[in-house]
């Protein structure tokens, strides 16, 4: 396989007695649609939370675009390129839609610019571009309509598309979505799949947390299975249908959605 554009070796992390995440090394292949499927509780969001800088592990390393990343910030690790979006969108919901977008990346822009002899037309110019690209990846979600709407207002499923929108404005290479379809209405859940499918067409490469099996046998390949926080299954979403460890794997857990 080419260089993956994420990987992890040995990753592991507890909280108290419960391993998580336990040893877990994998590849993402740069530009797949990689589904990341397993039981309630398997450590799904946890790997997510240690791919993107959320937590940090007791051991082993995370690499994007092979270099070591192990224990970097999230929003440094989000100015090289990696988005996510969480299990449960928390938009700021007294602000608008347009500036929860605008807000995403503010830090980056500020490091780079910010400082005591920053002019007043430098940084009008700067706040107009950022409004410029946070309406066009707006207008891309379909949400232009919502623009001024407070975003605590939004349905759930218009929340997963601003948390996209959002994350766009980094002009992410790898996005890490995480259970995009959970509560979302099929309407909205289709128009997310055709921006998912539309973005990896260009290049972006995706790894999707789901536990809508149909979802993930339409959409997404490779697919990697957790349970316990163990990678328990790696190959096509055919043949995942067809494991008997992961069939166990999900009659042995908890069916709690
Ligand atoms: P999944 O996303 O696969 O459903 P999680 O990664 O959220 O599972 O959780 C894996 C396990 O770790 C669960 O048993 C969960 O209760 C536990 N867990 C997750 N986050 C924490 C935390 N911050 N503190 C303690 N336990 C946690
Ligand atoms: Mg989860």
């Amino acid at each position: 396989m080419a260089e993956p554009i994420l990987a992890t070796r040995d990753l592991s992390i507890s909280f108290g007695a419960l391993k998580a995440v336990d040893d877990v090394t994998l590849e993402i292949e740069r530009g797949a649609i990689t589904g990341l499927i397993g039981p309630n509780g398997a450590g799904k969001s946890t790997l997510f939370n240690l791919l993107t800088g959320t937590l940090r592990p007791d051991s082993g390393a995370v690499r994007l675009q092979g270099r070591d990343v192990t224990g970097h910030a999230p929003d440094k690790l989000f100015a090289q390129g990696l988005g996510r979006t969480f299990q449960i969108p928390k938009p700021f919901a007294r602000m608008s839609v347009l500036e929860n977008v605008m807000l995403a990346p503010l830090d980056q822009v500020g490091e780079r610019i910010a400082g005591p002899f920053l002019s007043r037309k430098r940084m009008r110019a700067q706040e107009r571009a950022i409004r410029d690209k946070a309406l066009e990846v707006l207008d891309f979600v379909t949400l232009s309509a919502l623009a001024d709407h407070p975003a605590g207002q939004i349905s759930g499923g218009q929340m997963k598309l601003l948390e996209l929108a959002r994350i766009l404005m980094g002009d992410p290479e790898v996005i890490l979505l995480d259970e995009p379809a959970a509560g979302v209405n099929p309407v909205l859940t289709q128009t997310l799949i055709g921006k998912i499918k539309e973005l990896n067409r260009s290049g972006t490469t995706f790894v999707i947390i789901e536990h809508d099996m149909d979802f993930v046998m339409h959409h997404c390949a490779p697919v990697i299975a957790l349970a316990e926080g163990r990678v328990i299954f790696q190959g096509s979403p055919e043949e995942a249908l067809a494991n008997p460890t992961l069939l166990d794997a999900y009659l042995g857990a908890q069916v709690d959605g």
